[in-house]
């Protein structure tokens, strides 16, 4: 299980991994290729583990040489003799070998874990044995294990139905340069996830292969064989989403690569589509950046068929945007690592969000959105989205986090290197209830909690035992900077005493409002309050009149508390145990202070412009925190009601 802190704006760099897709394509042909090749920065995962072992158990010899793979191209012949091989969950694997396997001389099983068992292959075997070779599919309707009896591809023309997966397509491609004679490949339409081909293509003709679109659903292949080179792997573009998509909705700036201009990868499709929510997106080189609108973003409706692997952050994306995302034409989601259609709507409900599924199409919107526990369903892409969201609910939980290693085992790493603390601004005159709100906000969501006002009472403290004119600012700056205060579990501590029990009398709350004006004491008290966040690396609600403004302006969720003056006379009132009779006084009172803490030169006490001002004189408290608590699930979305 893990927990994810949530964020505020990211910030910083991520380099990808290896794209899944081009290693394991690069792989397979490399194998088939005469001669040794090296394929620089290929991606280390459970899916290409899959790939590299079967590899090695048919008989290429292949080893890692740091990020790079080193690879003894078999010559078109992939080993020799009877075997079996275990693609584990892998779909690239169990396809592409399935393909590839026809060249080879013996008899080989491929066969994969309980899901693989339940993923369709008939159409490639189908496909393979009009080009003439021998596959028995040994598994029920259609699916794994098979046996492939070889050599047998004589090549030929063959018709393929590539409406449920690009992967045959790709799997008869790139083992037909090994064939006998040319292949003509007839896709019958309609073509899934097309870009996905396109790649294929463009690393098969990297290893020297003549091979084409010849018509809008014919390819060609030439027989020939392939030629070993060195070859530079792409960074991942489905494994950029999950960045991007935490820019977008937290904020902040992303920075993301390499993804170089030219490249084929489907994925990247998902850049515009943030981009037309509202996200601003630049390039620097091969690196993508993006600086993220939480404030703004808005609903799209797309089809989704080039890019079906970015649907389910963008499904995520969805629950943060104001309006109703449909995703359409991706009915193949349903036979992806899980059935990814409904999990993912199952999941996304689970967060509070509202999601609807067709036979083909998905529609999102944010709901009243909440913290749950996801079951990701053994599903990299679904635990990395939904840590995503847990980025903005906070107390999101993913079980089984170790199922993101299928294509990148260092995915939480990078993602706690962009996040920032989240900090919930709450500023506001005395008497609103600022304390009681952050203190139950901070606790519902598993963040500290800092009253910076017990630093000023301090230091008013302070000020007053040393017998110091608190007008002499010159005397009180002196003093100050040989203070230490800490706030330690909501005590105060000064010079190593705790002093939180004599804070509130009203002399010291007096005392506090004018020490609080003094330059070089706001200054010092800021430094440490920022200080006092930085170690509690999981975030914290802030507490008192310059918060939004000045101490983290930063901050995604400010919020601005106030309440009449006779409520919040009453209010003080009962907190200091004093009787009605003290009402006029204590009145009194909190208007000086007021008056003080707003008329101060440096950091009065204000609204940030982007603050929920809350009027809490006839609100329960209970309507309040939950007003603040969705105040900041929507960071910064202000409630209508
Ligand atoms: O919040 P509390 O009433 O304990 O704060 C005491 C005084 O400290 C306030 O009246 C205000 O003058 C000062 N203060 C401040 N800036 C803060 C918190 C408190 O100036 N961030």
């Amino acid at each position: 299980m893990k927990r994810i802190s949530p964020s505020g704006p990211v910030a910083g760099t991520v380099r990808l991994p290896g794209s899944k897709s081009i290693t394991n394509r690069a792989l397979l042909v490399a194998a088939l290729a005469s001669g040794e090749s090296r394929l620089v920065g290929a991606l280390r995962s459970d899916d290409t583990e899959a790939m590299i072992d079967s590899l090695s158990r048919l008989g290429v010899a292949v080893s890692w040489d740091g990020y790079d793979l080193i690879v003894a191209g078999s010559d078109g012949s992939l080993g020799a003799g009877d075997t079996e091989i275990d693609v584990r969950g892998s779909g690239t694997t169990a396809r592409f070998l399935t393909a590839a396997c026809t060249v080879r001389d013996g008899t080989v099983v491929v066969d994969g874990n309980r899901r693989m068992r339940q993923r369709p292959i008939g159409d490639l075997v189908r496909a393979l044995g009009e080009l003439g070779a021998a596959v028995e599919v040994l598994g029920e309707e259609d699916r794994p294990p098979v046996r492939v009896h070889g050599p047998a591809l004589t090549g030929g023309a063959a018709i393929l139905d590539a409406s449920r997966s690009s992967q045959f397509a790709s799997a008869v491609l790139m083992v037909a340069p090994c064939a006998d004679g040319d292949t003509v490949l007839e896709l019958r339409e309609p073509i899934v996830s097309r870009p996905y081909i396109d790649q294929t293509l463009e690393v098969m003709r990297a290893f020297g292969a003549e091979a084409a679109w010849d018509g809008p659903t014919t390819l060609t292949v030439a027989a020939g064989g392939y030629a070993a080179r060195d070859f530079i792997i792409e960074g991942d573009a489905s494994a950029a989403a999950y960045p991007l998509v935490a820019a977008a909705v937290c904020g902040g700036s992303v920075r993301v690569g390499p993804l170089p201009e030219g490249s084929l990868q489907a994925d990247l499709g998902l850049i515009p589509i943030l981009e037309r929510m509202g996200a601003e997106v630049r390039r620097e080189g091969d690196d993508v950046i993006l600086n993220g609108h939480p404030q703004t973003l808005a609903a799209v409706s797309e089809n989704m068929n080039d890019a079906p692997d970015a649907v389910v952050a963008l499904a995520v994306a969805a629950l943060f945007a104001g309006g109703e995302t449909r995703l359409t034409d991706i009915a193949n989601l349903r036979i992806k690592e899980s059935n990814r259609m409904e999990d993912l709507a199952m999941e996304l409900r689970k967060l509070g969000g509202i999601a609807a599924t067709g036979p083909d199409f998905l529609v999102v919107e944010g709901g009243e959105l909440r913290a749950a526990t996801i079951d990701p369903h053994d599903d990299h892409r679904m635990a990395m989205s939904f840590a995503v969201a847990g980025l903005r609910i906070p107390g999101v939980e993913i079980e089984d986090p170790e199922c993101v290693a299928k294509t990148w085992p260092g995915f939480f790493a990078a993602l706690e290197s962009i996040t920032t603390p989240l900090i919930i601004a709450v500023d506001g005159p005395g008497g609103v209830g600022k304390s009681t709100v952050s203190q139950a906000v901070a606790g519902r969501f598993g963040l500290g909690h800092l009253e910076t006002g017990g630093m000023y009472r301090a230091g008013a403290l302070a000020v007053l035992e040393a017998g110091i004119d608190i007008g002499d600012e010159a005397a009180v700056a002196a003093l100050i900077d040989t203070l230490t205060v800490d706030v330690v579990d909501g005590r105060v501590i000064m010079n190593g005493t705790d002093v939180t029990d004599v804070l509130r009398t009203e002399a010291v709350s007096t005392a506090s409002s004018r020490v609080s004006a003094v330059p070089r004491v706001r200054e010092a008290l800021v430094a440490l309050q920022r200080r006092w966040v930085r170690p509690d690396g999981g975030g914290a609600v802030v507490e008192g009149r310059d918060i939004g403004t000045v101490v983290f302006p930063d901050s995604p969720a400010k919020v601005y508390l106030t309440a009449r003056p006779d409520v919040r006379a009453i209010r003080r009132v009962r907190d200091l145990g004093l009787s009605e009779d003290d009402i006029p006084r204590i009145a009194a009172d909190l208007a000086a202070r007021d008056e003080r803490d707003s008329t101060r030169a440096v950091s009065p006490l204000r609204p940030a412009d982007d603050a929920l001002i809350l009027d809490t004189s006839d609100m329960p408290i209970e309507q309040v925190i939950d007003t603040v608590a969705r105040f900041v699930i929507d960071r910064g979305r202000h409630p209508t009601t």
